[in-house]
């Protein structure tokens, strides 16, 4: 007998992309809607997909108070952890040793980082910003002369670290250090290939017109002294070298995992051989691990959690579509392609114009409009983020003359002395820009203090 509307629990293990979009898009398309409930270790969701801003100085990594995120949505956050799984009992075990029964349950734990290359500053987001730092300050005080970023083969999510490369080589033409150089090696056939042969084009002009040595093709084989030995036998010098990690998960026990400890699933996220249980995003067997992908499964397994409730409601089978925000120094530029298509360029587009809205730099369905929402303290209800033409009207020259409006006006609250209404501008700009330039990083902190020393 189907478990009544009102009695039915999703338990969603994970507060990150996954889990968040997950909770957001159950509340959306269940009936009812269920008891949700988020197991989730931490108290905050930061968005570490701008790390590689912060070794530059350029914006802030925001944070978000995670069971007011939870809260807001609907949910209930337990802190805690999923320590196993009884799926023949429908019970998950905490790491606090609380049995918490479910009718669903989406696992959305996410996925831990281990070094690839031996000898190189593995790049694991905001724990390695510290290291980054201290490789770029020995450039700046002519320690080194070069620097190498590697993608190892078995990383397929390499975006990370082509802004690291065009952050990098800004920054030197920023303080005017001609001198130095940079490399960038990856096992891909071309640049971000993922995303079709136009896109390709457009990086490697990118990389090409900011000065990164691009070698692509040929993975990253070693770190010798003062040196990046390649799988093609060539050698580049280069005193320091940053790499990607590779994934993996952790053994969760009473759960199915493959290689690597990633778990298989079909297309609407459903655990193979487990009744009632999904797997979204990094933890799950796609092997592109990337935060709009995350999120695009986790609405797949709701649609799916949805369908259990109500039998009416239609299932939507996981489609990837790959959407990059690329940080590239000056302004960034988005990159859409639909995986499914035997021809990459088909119904591919980048633009240095945004081409879904929000402009999130991870564009989950629904995660995205509520972190903007919270973000600008709007907390307004807004529509799902969707794909825009990149033929449309919002061009972008447009585009920049609305960052260069926010940005005016927070100058004239500032001069006006409403620092709150300044401040409610920047957010406004870097939601477009999705980094401040650093100029306005300075600006936001004179501004937070004189907010605060009003306030006393
Ligand atoms: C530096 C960097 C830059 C990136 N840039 C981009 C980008 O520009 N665009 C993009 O789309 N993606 C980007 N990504 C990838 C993106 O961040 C991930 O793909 C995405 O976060 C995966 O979402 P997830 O929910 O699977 O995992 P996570 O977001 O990592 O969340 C996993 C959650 O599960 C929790 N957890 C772990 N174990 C347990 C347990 N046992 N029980 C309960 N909870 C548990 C964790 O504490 C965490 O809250 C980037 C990643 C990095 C590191």
């Amino acid at each position: 007998m189907p478990t009544p509307i009102d009695a039915f629990r999703v338990l969603i293990a994970g507060g990150g992309v996954a889990g968040l979009e997950g909770l957001l898009a159950i509340r959306e398309l269940a009936a009812g809607p269920p008891h949700v409930e988020v197991l989730a270790p931490e108290t905050e969701f930061s968005y570490r997909q701008l790390a590689v801003a912060e070794p530059f100085s350029l914006g802030e990594i925001a944070r978000f108070d995670l069971t007011e995120l939870i809260e807001g949505a609907g949910g209930v956050h337990r802190l805690d952890s999923l320590a196993e799984v009884r799926a023949a009992e429908q019970v998950a075990v905490t790491a606090a040793g609380a049995e918490v029964s479910y009718d669903a349950l989406l696992l959305a734990v996410g996925a831990g980082s281990r070094e690839a290359l031996p000898g190189a500053i593995t790049y694991r987001g905001l724990a390695s910003n510290t290291e980054v730092h201290e490789a770029i300050l020995a450039l700046d005080r002519e320690q080194i002369s070069s620097l190498g970023f590697a993608v190892p083969a078995t990383v397929r999510w390499a975006l990370p670290l082509y802004e690291l490369a065009l952050l990098a080589a800004a920054h030197l033409a920023d303080i005017g250090d001609a001198g130095k150089e940079l490399h960038l090696v990856t096992a891909e056939p071309q640049p971000l290939a993922l995303f079709g042969a136009r896109a390709s084009q457009t990086v490697r002009a990118l990389l090409d017109e900011a000065g990164v040595s691009l070698h692509a093709g040929v993975a990253p084989a070693r770190v010798e002294l003062g040196g990046l030995a390649l799988m093609n036998g060539e050698r580049i010098e280069c005193e320091r070298v940053i790499a990607l990690p590779e994934l993996e998960v952790r053994p969760i026990p009473g759960v199915p995992q493959g290689p690597h400890g990633f778990i298989g699933t079909d297309m609407v996220m459903r655990v193979d051989g487990l009744r009632g249980v999904f797997c979204a995003g990094d933890a799950a067997w796609f092997p592109i691990k990337q935060g709009g992908l995350a999120a695009q499964q986790a609405d797949a397994a709701a649609s799916a959690i949805a369908a259990e409730i109500d039998p009416e409601a239609e299932e939507r089978p996981f489609r990837p579509v790959l959407r990059a925000a690329m940080l590239t120094g000056s302004g960034p530029h988005y990159l859409r392609a639909a995986l499914g298509h035997p021809d990459r360029d088909h119904d591919a587009a980048s633009s240095a114009a945004p081409l879904w809205w929000p402009p999130a730099k991870v564009a989950g369905r629904y995660l995205a409009p509520y972190i903007a929402a919270r973000a600008s303290e709007t907390n307004q209800p807004s529509p799902p983020l969707g794909d825009l033409d990149p033929e449309g009207p919002r061009g972008a020259e447009e585009h920049r003359e609305a960052i260069a409006m926010a940005l005016a006006g927070a100058d004239a609250d500032a001069a006006a002395g409403d620092h709150r209404n300044a401040l409610r501008w920047l957010a406004v700009a870097e939601q477009l820009e999705l980094t401040l330039p650093a100029e306005y990083s300075l600006k936001r902190e004179q501004w937070r203090r004189a907010l605060g020393d009003a306030a006393c």
